[in-house]
């Protein structure tokens, strides 16, 4: 993802969403189980079809492994003009995985970071469950810092002035296949970098950067689960990509991601979550430029069969708003998942970022099964992503996790 850019300093508006309170106050909002039954829940990712609410969760799993499958398809092709594309893939441009030669299709920072967003949401919900209280936006950071440890930046760098643990704590730090650089956005990298060596932390006003690279919105897909209340669902999708990214227009795409992901989990349709995702929007400051390219998508999906050169004039996807209305055009244009993703990926722009966007979209609106087998057999951390999903399903479905070895896979903090 080397598309997420550096704008140059321009003065920036007041980024305080519309009538929230205080945006710099953020507590879960957690849903108390009705029946407590702890015990019903034991292994590290049990949930069965049933206890996942309103949640469906093959659409869930769809959001989070066609979202990887498609990031490892861009992978080769990111920001590689379509003529190139052509000259080596053929006048299609690419048509599947193109896996290294032990076979696996590499994942870059764009799954890397979702799963850190993941485990972030579950250990502040789950927190909150236990103790009472929980500072999800401080989970996500830290969370982030293990990403940047993987990136290796040495613990006691990255972990930051408030954290004094002599080693990165969580089940993703034993997975020695994500401790491997996939071109990480260049944004990312010294927002994290810089919290490790300060402390400030990025929110919607105390801005870090003017940044709106694609990095806040490729790693968002998770804030779909945190609440029943889309508005709590956008914050938080907004509030995880501002850490890193103080532009509108690199947090608020990363919003309505979540809200469209929330609202198509839950069994609704395209046109639902593009509503869904506007009436939040409307309620933020800035949300000009993400509801325009929103537009754009809508428009241009209803002038025919889907080109490498039309998604072009939705722009590169290496910012925010065109990253999401790129994912929003492919799934549109469309009526089958795998379309959508190689429509997402062949264009000259950030394809492994498009991609990763487009795949929890169709992900969650087809569902797993839709997903090409043959991709999924080659996708490099598919264990992974299938045992967070899982996760997510189980802290966030109707009877979360109480036992011990839950609080230990999901520590505080
Ligand atoms: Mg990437």
């Amino acid at each position: 993802m080397a598309g997420d850019q550096r704008l140059s300093h321009t003065d920036l508006a007041v980024l305080a969403p519309v009538g929230a309170a205080d945006p710099d106050v953020l507590q879960p909002t957690v849903v108390q189980p009705e029946d407590r039954q702890p015990a019903a829940v034991q292994s590290a990712h049990p949930v069965q079809s049933e206890t996942a609410g309103q949640v469906d969760p093959r659409r869930w799993r769809g959001s989070l492994l066609a979202g990887a499958v498609a990031d490892a398809l861009g992978a080769p092709i990111e920001s590689k003009p379509i003529d190139q594309i052509r000259e080596v893939f053929g006048p299609g441009g690419i048509t599947g995985l193109v896996p290294e030669r032990d076979g696996i299709g590499r994942i870059t920072d764009d799954t890397q970071m979702t799963l850190f967003t993941a485990e972030a949401l579950i250990r502040a919900h789950a927190q909150q469950r236990r103790e009472g209280s929980s500072d999800v936006r401080y989970s996500t950071q830290l969370a982030y810092q293990r990403w940047l440890h993987t990136q290796g930046v040495p613990w006691e760098k990255a972990r930051g002035p408030k954290n004094l643990t002599a080693t990165p704590d969580g089940w993703l730090m034993g997975v020695p296949a994500l401790f491997k650089r996939r071109a990480p956005g260049a944004t990312c990298f010294f927002a994290l970098k810089g919290y490790g060596q300060t402390g400030e932390m990025g929110t919607f006003t105390h801005t870090l950067n003017n940044s709106k690279g694609c990095g806040g919105v490729m790693r968002a897909a998770p804030a779909a689960l945190w609440s029943d209340d889309p508005a709590a669902v956008f914050e938080i999708g907004a509030m995880t990509a501002a850490l890193t990214h103080s532009h509108p227009s690199g947090y608020l795409p990363a919003g309505a991601l979540a809200v469209m992901v929330h609202t198509l989990v839950r069994g609704g349709s395209l046109a639902d979550a593009l509503a869904a995702c506007r009436a939040q929007l409307f309620r933020w400051n800035g949300h000009e430029e993400t509801t325009a390219a929103l537009d754009a998508a809508v428009d241009l999906s209803g002038r025919g069969a889907p080109t490498p050169e039309k998604v072009g004039t939705l722009g590169g996807g290496n910012v925010g708003e065109t990253a999401l209305s790129i994912a929003v055009y492919a799934a549109l244009a469309t009526n089958d998942l795998n379309a959508a993703l190689l429509v997402s990926v062949n264009h000259d722009g950030d394809s492994d970022s498009t991609g990763a966007v487009c795949g929890n979209l169709v992900g969650a609106l087809y569902g797993e099964d839709a997903i090409e087998p043959t991709w999924l057999a080659q996708l490099e951390l598919r264990e992974v992503i299938e045992a967070m999903a899982a996760d997510l399903l189980a802290e966030f479905g109707p009877r979360p996790p109480a036992d011990d070895r839950w609080a230990t896979r999901y520590p505080k903090d």
